[in-house]
């Protein structure tokens, strides 16, 4: 199954949103995301480095976001980056999605399948 993948040509919301979440997901207790790439921001929680500052870009980011884009610690990146999701994936819109591509002047993703734009209206318009 050959899918194409928006995102690889994307990361908008690699700089766009703090990343942030329980430090037990670190290495050192025991889980995936590596230490060196994490602040502390509260007692509980930590941010992906370069997401807790402006300009905001994740410092686990490589490439050129609205180019071509890898994250460069994809197997051990932590529970909110596997939750988000592209638009449209498994049929689901995402508004932060939309967001963060409008911030990089990206227009938003469409569903696979469809024929005829049909924009969801709720949010701030793009103009293609
Ligand atoms: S903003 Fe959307 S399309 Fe872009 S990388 Fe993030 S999830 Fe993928
Ligand atoms: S860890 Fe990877 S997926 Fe998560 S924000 Fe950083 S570059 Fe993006």
């Amino acid at each position: 199954m050959s899918e194409y993948n928006p995102c690889l040509d994307c990361g908008a919301c690699c700089g766009y949103f703090r990343v942030s979440f329980f430090w037990g997901e670190c290495q050192s207790a025991g889980g995936l995301v590596p230490d060196d790439l994490v602040v502390q921001i509260n007692p509980t929680r930590v941010a992906m480095i370069g997401t807790d500052a402006k300009p905001c870009r994740c410092i686990g980011l490589d490439g050129e976001i609205g180019k071509q884009v890898a994250c460069t610690l994809y197997a051990n990146r932590s529970t909110p980056c596997r939750e988000f999701e592209a638009s449209w994936t498994h049929g689901v819109y995402n508004p932060s999605c939309d967001a963060a591509r409008a911030h990089y002047g990206l227009a938003p993703l469409t569903p696979p399948e469809a024929n005829e734009p049909h924009w969801p209206d709720d949010d701030g318009a793009a103009v293609a």
